[in-house]
């Protein structure tokens, strides 16, 4: 049994949420390059560029990339093998996103939902806690803007409407979107489990790398095909135009019920942030 203070984790969260705010991943930038190659919207193009100049210079000046910081998502990977001492878990995350959020310069983007009323510092976090084997704690902090969440639905399909249903949804729901989610997006899906399930499946698949493949050749293809018909539709960057209305499609599946089709669309914009540490 390995021994770790919550301080650390504190510590961590700290540090995750101002790099996952400043610094957008080298996966992010590529896509955006890749979108350029491709795309024939002179705006468009002229989009793609001011988005590749936002991210550097929040990199070398340490500033938030968009105003909106998110809503702080973390995943956390608890080893079994972990005993966690000097406090508890929950309360160590909370810490770390009202440390980090303060110290990097971070807006406070958590209210009420009725008389809102912001909390202040940026919590409550949403906290997803796996139970995986080992002696390690691994932490992903994942800033999830409100815009793009807004866009975001979870569905029941009925079996009868398999994948052919999932991709008339994915793209319909995309189109109905337009430019309120800041296009170019990523596209998350999550397929199976339950209600519930179907939507973390979908928030979780947007933690893949862009430009990876998915595991499953037939989720892989699903993915291409999805990704060529959203790009059909012409939003383009930021609604304006243009061939890159999405810079990626991702799936995850899991097995349903016998009577279900749980379909969750999490759609993730430009700003795709998440950062992730192993203690
Ligand atoms: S949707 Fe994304 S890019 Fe647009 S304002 Fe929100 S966080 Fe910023």
């Amino acid at each position: 049994m390995r021994e770790i203070d919550v301080k650390l984790i504190t510590e961590k969260v700290r540090e995750l949420c101002i790099e996952a705010n400043t610094d957008l991943g080298e996966d992010v930038l590529q896509a955006f390059d890749q979108a350029m190659a491709k795309e024939d919207s002179p705006v468009g193009i002229e989009i793609l560029k001011e988005l590749k100049e936002n991210a550097r210079i929040a990199g070398e000046e340490k500033v938030a990339m968009c105003q909106d910081t998110g809503f702080a998502v973390v995943f956390v990977e608890l080893g079994q093998e972990v005993h966690l001492v000097g406090g508890g878990l929950r309360e160590a995350i909370f810490e770390g996103v009202r440390q980090g959020y303060r110290d990097g310069y971070l807006r406070k983007s958590v209210c009420h939902p009725f008389k809102r009323v912001n909390t202040g510092d940026n919590t409550p976090a949403i906290i997803h806690t796996e139970i995986v084997p080992g002696e390690k704690v691994k932490i992903t902090v994942a800033p999830k803007g409100g815009g793009s969440e807004n866009m975001s639905r979870v569905t029941m399909l009925t079996p009868s409407e398999g994948m052919e249903g999932v991709k008339r949804f994915v793209v319909q729901r995309v189109k109905e979107c337009g430019s309120n989610p800041c296009p170019p997006t990523i596209v998350g899906i999550g397929i199976g489990g339950t209600f519930e399930q179907a939507a973390l499946l979908a928030k979780k698949s947007l933690l893949r790398p862009l430009g990876s493949k998915n595991p499953d050749p037939d989720l892989n293809q699903a993915e291409a095909e999805i990704l060529t018909e959203i790009n059909k539709l012409g939003i383009g960057p930021q609604g304006l135009g243009g061939r890159t209305t999405s810079l990626a499609v991702h799936i995850l599946m899991m097995p349903c019920h016998i009577a279900s089709l749980p379909l969750g669309v999490n759609i993730q914009c430009h700003a795709q942030r998440h950062k992730e540490a192993t203690i």
